[in-house]
């Protein structure tokens, strides 16, 4: 979401004639995007800002944005030195004008409000992340506030796009050549637009699958999306991934613990036997559908036995990836209030026992992959072999032998080693 947002602010500033570039050191503007998911991803901003400061050169206007903007506002100018303007997580549409203002000479701005009603949610060739992959944000915020999460408070109530305008936007990026999308939210499944216009013709499903299957209609070659949350995810999403082909068989539906003591105390509102349920029927599928998930460690509370049932989690479900977090307690959540009573010490021990468990069961899953042929979106030129890498369609890392000319086109590569984190193979 935060790269989306990048590339969107990148566009803002575009149109207005401002020149963007990658390069810190010779920028007159640094715009920071910034996560607070975890106390780490948050540090990243302080420490930023101070790398500037304290270098050789001029010191540039710098502005920050994204979720540490959201939650910090106007204390973030008082108590990062060098800060010069705040903008909110719904604010990334008024970047240019924010700017336009700074440099003029007026201090201290801070924008944490609304999105603009005719907010413009497409992005300029130029400014994604890659010219064969986008991001289309479906629905933003959430409305789920599990204990741990500070997203719910940064990036306010789900409110999802209307589906007309999702289609529209996917087939214009299709006949600009784009061969991906990646439909993208906290949690894509709990998709609920104002009006069903656009989903009529798919009667007794639920929003999100209804919305899979009218983008898949409009032919676009490969389909992703991310995050789905448990609580929502229906057979009928594993159902229209096995009807349309262009529905990529890969699911990110994160459990975050295998204990039900835990995920009560999260409130994720399901139990362990439910998610198992939902993996055996996507194991169950017509279609090979690789699955990864996210899991915290050390929450509040979590028992040895807690962890043990994580452990068994993992090893029951086969994850074809993992991130595992150590939890990180956040001002303002819930969970916050709670004894932060597991040790660093044992989280970290219970982080690397998760990781080997996992890495374990990834690389005996991984292997079902070897000999066989997988399609292959070619997306760069390797760094470290001559050959090319691209994303599988069960959105694996492949790299594979292959000239510059193939990039932007899909291909078939025979997988012939596998590695943790990524598969190599040949052009068949
Ligand atoms: N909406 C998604 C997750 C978005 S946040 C979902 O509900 O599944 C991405 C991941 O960050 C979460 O899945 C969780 O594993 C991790 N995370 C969130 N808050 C955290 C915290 N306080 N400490 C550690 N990890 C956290
Ligand atoms: Fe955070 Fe839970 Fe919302 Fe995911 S569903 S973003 S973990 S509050």
């Amino acid at each position: 979401m935060n790269v989306s947002d990048s590339e969107r602010a990148a566009t803002v500033l575009g149109d207005s004639g401002f020149e963007i570039t990658s390069d810190e050191a010779s920028a007159d503007i640094v715009l920071i995007n910034t996560c607070s998911v975890r106390e780490k991803a948050e540090h990243k901003l302080y420490t930023r800002v101070g790398r500037i400061r304290h270098s050789e050169r001029a010191m540039p206007t710098i502005g920050v944005m994204g979720c540490v903007a959201q939650l910090e506002g106007e204390t973030l100018l008082r108590k990062i030195e060098g800060v010069d303007f705040v903008l909110g997580t719904r604010a990334v549409g008024r970047v240019a004008e924010v700017i336009g203002r700074v440099l003029n000479g007026e201090e201290g701005i801070v924008d944490l409000g609304e999105r603009e009603e005719n907010y413009d949610w497409t992005v300029a060739d130029t400014h994604r992340h890659s010219p064969y992959v986008a991001f289309i944000p479906i629905i933003e915020g959430c409305n789920k506030f599990c204990t741990y999460c500070i997203v719910p408070f940064s990036r306010g109530r789900e409110r999802s796009l209307p589906a007309p305008e999702i289609v529209r936007h996917v087939e214009q990026l299709k006949a600009s050549g784009v061969k991906e999308v990646h439909l993208i939210g906290q949690n894509v499944n709990s998709y609920r637009p104002d009006s069903q216009d656009g989903l009529q013709d798919f009667a007794g499903k639920s929003a999100f699958s209804k919305l899979l299957r009218a983008v898949a209609a409009t032919g676009i070659e490969r389909v992703k999306f991310t995050t789905s949350f448990p609580r929502d995810f229906h057979d009928d999403i594993v159902e229209a991934i096995e009807t349309h082909k262009n529905l990529c068989n890969w699911v990110h539906l994160p459990v975050q613990s295998g204990s039900d003591r835990t995920l009560a105390a999260m409130k994720r509102g399901h139990t362990i036997e439910r998610y198992y349920k939902q993996i055996d029927r996507i194991r169950n599928a017509s279609r090979d559908i690789s699955i990864t998930t996210d899991i915290i460690v050390g929450f509040p509370g979590e028992s040895d036995s807690d962890f043990r049932d994580s452990v068994k989690m993992v090893e029951y479900c086969g994850f074809d990836m993992a991130y595992i977090f150590k939890y990180s307690p956040r001002p303002g959540t819930p969970a916050f209030a709670l004894p932060d009573d597991v040790s660093l010490a044992e989280k970290t021990i219970r982080f690397l026992e998760l990781e080997r468990a996992q890495k374990a069961s990834q690389n005996e899953r991984l292997r079902r992959y070897l000999n066989k042929t997988v399609q292959v979106l070619a997306e760069n030129a390797s760094t470290r072999s001559s050959g090319l890498t691209g994303h599988s369609t069960c959105h694996k890392v492949v790299n594979f032998s292959g000239s510059t000319g193939l990039l932007g086109s899909l291909v078939d590569v025979k997988i012939t080693e596998i590695k943790s984190n990524s598969l190599f193979g040949e052009l068949v």
